[in-house]
């Protein structure tokens, strides 16, 4: 059995993240992913590869609450879910980390203010280089640093519904975008600007996702260990229950052991949970660390809405996700609850129509579908969905997950939808033309569309309510740590990503501290 000072499991947003922080201090790592790299190769760039044939999409079979299989839309590659992502890369509101009231019921606050993540937010932002302009949004937190990099700019389309809604008297803003756009020197810019971004992985690696800059930085330290086509099935503990002395590990079909004096797991909400609970033992016989009954409750992902508004004028628009408008995100005059975020989404094309409504558009010829393209304006709207008890991850008798969910806050999903709505008048857009458009959720199962889940092992003081201590310690088990999206107590209404890249780091430097390893200086630091 071979044995680390650190085994990391999962490479996304937060395991990734870690790897990289912990890398310079020359502690041993291993770090085990599922899935391979993903490979390079025209098809990341082809709309009916990726939304029709899902090719980056795991063949892993769910269970809904009715029992029913269905296929989620996750990605098990080094990088996680961050090669496809979107990379619209927000802070958390320093409301967010509060308590809020909302239409359906209480947002819990967070166990750290936001003042504790803040430097972290900043360092995340320097490590996943991102670009946008402070100042703008009604709603963004205080920051300790300007952007590192300038906004993207607007292509002449959005920037007049920018200007549009402005004059509406809202304030929209240049989105925080983690793609390594150099405008102001094009010839030596890595990102080449293209339609293909969100949704797709990047063929030139231009975008800024975890295995870009973080796992590969990381693995350029000697003491770092990548394992990949390698799934942890199983945690095991010392007999007192109090340490986990052993991580078994499928690697291509064959079980191999190892061990470390500190285990993180990373595997994204639901496979964190699905990883605890299948680690029952005598001690744990709810499952790892579930003495609370807490592992796998309070799932959330976000309920959102991909939205398509048809422009009276063609959107030749290529990048398009550079837009975002919080004016509502915390009520408005005729609405005293939150609503959330709208932001732009991908530009979508013809073939993305038929992946995601294979069935309403199989009659509908090409030229249609490509006149509708050619005038959409795609929008992303999110409302905050409620972290709730029954909304959870269990394992059903075979391992497989089963993911019960019901939404909560449809009405100010709704409000929210209405708002954007009336403004498209005002937009040069067709009011009565707003069409629902599944982006993330290609079946008809709402629950398929994982992309934004969190919850799941909440981080919090009291550890008959919580799974995870402020360090993103399991209360439980000395040495087992859970570092994703999983210990999100509420996930607030812009996407998720930077704040589980931020509390990486943060739980990075407890992890630093606790092993007497000093933190990374000069070019490899992080935060500060
Ligand atoms: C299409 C799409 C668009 C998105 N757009 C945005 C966006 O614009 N902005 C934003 O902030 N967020 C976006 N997100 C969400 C964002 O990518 C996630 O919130 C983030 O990646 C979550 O990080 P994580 O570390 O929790 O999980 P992940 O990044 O998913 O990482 C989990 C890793 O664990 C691995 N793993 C799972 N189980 C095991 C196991 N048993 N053993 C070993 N390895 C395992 C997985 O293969 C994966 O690599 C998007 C997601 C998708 C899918
Ligand atoms: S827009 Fe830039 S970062 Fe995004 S896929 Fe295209 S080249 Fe890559």
């Amino acid at each position: 059995m071979s044995s680390y000072d650190v085994i990391v499991i999962g490479s996304g947003a937060g395991g990734g993240t870690l790897v990289r922080h912990l890398a310079p201090s020359g502690k041993r790592i291993l770090l085990i992913e599922r899935g391979d790299w993903l490979p390079r190769e025209p098809a990341n760039w082809s709309a009916a590869d990726v939304f029709v044939d899902n090719r980056y999409i795991s063949p892993d079979t769910w269970l809904d609450g009715t029992g029913k299989p269905f296929q989620p839309q996750v990605h098990y590659f080094v990088g996680g879910a961050t090669k496809l992502y979107g990379a619209a890369l927000y802070r958390l509101r320093k409301e967010d980390f509060g308590e809020l009231r909302h239409h359906d019921g209480i947002s819990p606050a967070w166990p750290i203010p936001y003042e504790e993540m803040e430097p972290y937010y900043t360092a995340a932002e320097r490590l996943y280089q991102v670009h946008g302009q402070r100042g703008e949004d009604p709603t963004e937190p205080p920051a300790g640093a300007p952007y590192p990099f300038p906004a993207v700019s607007h292509e002449p389309r959005i920037q007049q519904l920018s200007d549009d809604l402005a004059k509406a008297g809202l304030r929209p803003f240049h989105a925080p975008c983690g793609i390594m756009l150099n405008e102001a020197n094009t010839p030596y810019s890595a990102c080449v600007r293209c339609a293909t971004c969100d949704g797709f992985p990047c063929l030139v690696h231009a975008k800024s996702d975890a295995e870009v800059l973080a796992v590969r930085p990381a693995l350029e330290h000697p003491n770092v260990v990548l394992l990949t086509n390698a799934r942890a099935v199983a945690l095991r503990t010392d007999s007192s229950g109090s340490e986990v002395t052993r991580v078994d590990v499928d690697v291509n079909g064959a079980r191999e052991t190892f061990s470390a004096d500190i285990v993180v797991v990373s595997c994204g909400a639901a496979n964190s949970a699905k990883l605890l609970l299948a680690s029952a033992n005598d001690r744990h016989p709810n499952g790892l660390a579930n003495g609370s009954d807490q592992v796998g409750r309070n799932y959330t992902f976000h309920n959102s809405q991909a939205v398509l508004a048809l422009s009276k004028e063609e959107n030749p628009t290529v990048f398009q996700k550079t837009l975002g408008l919080n004016d509502f995100y915390f009520g408005s005059d005729d609405f005293d609850f939150p609503m959330g975020n709208i932001q732009m989404v991908g530009k979508s094309s013809a073939p993305m129509y038929r992946g995601e409504k294979p069935l309403e558009t199989k009659l509908a010829p090409t030229r249609t579908l490509e006149t509708m393209a050619r005038h959409a304006v795609d929008f992303w709207l999110s409302t905050e969905d409620l972290p709730r008890p029954d909304n959870r991850v269990t394992l059903d008798r075979d391992g497989r997950i089963r993911l019960r969910y019901t939404p909560s806050n449809e009405e100010p999903k709704k409000r929210l939808y209405h708002k954007l709505k009336s403004l498209l008048a005002h937009a040069g857009m067709h009011p009565d033309h707003l069409i629902p458009r599944h982006a993330y959720l290609k079946t008809d199962i709402p629950v398929a569309g994982v992309a934004h889940q969190a919850g799941t092992c909440r981080f919090g003081s009291d550890p008959h309510t919580s799974v995870l201590n402020r360090d993103c310690r399991t209360h439980e088990v000395d040495n087992l740590y859970v570092v994703d999206t999983s210990c999100f107590p509420s996930i607030g209404a812009v996407n998720p990503a930077l704040t589980a890249m931020a509390n990486a780091l943060r739980v990075g430097d407890h992890l630093l501290e606790r092993m007497g390893a000093p933190r990374p200086e000069g070019e490899h630091a992080n935060v500060g």
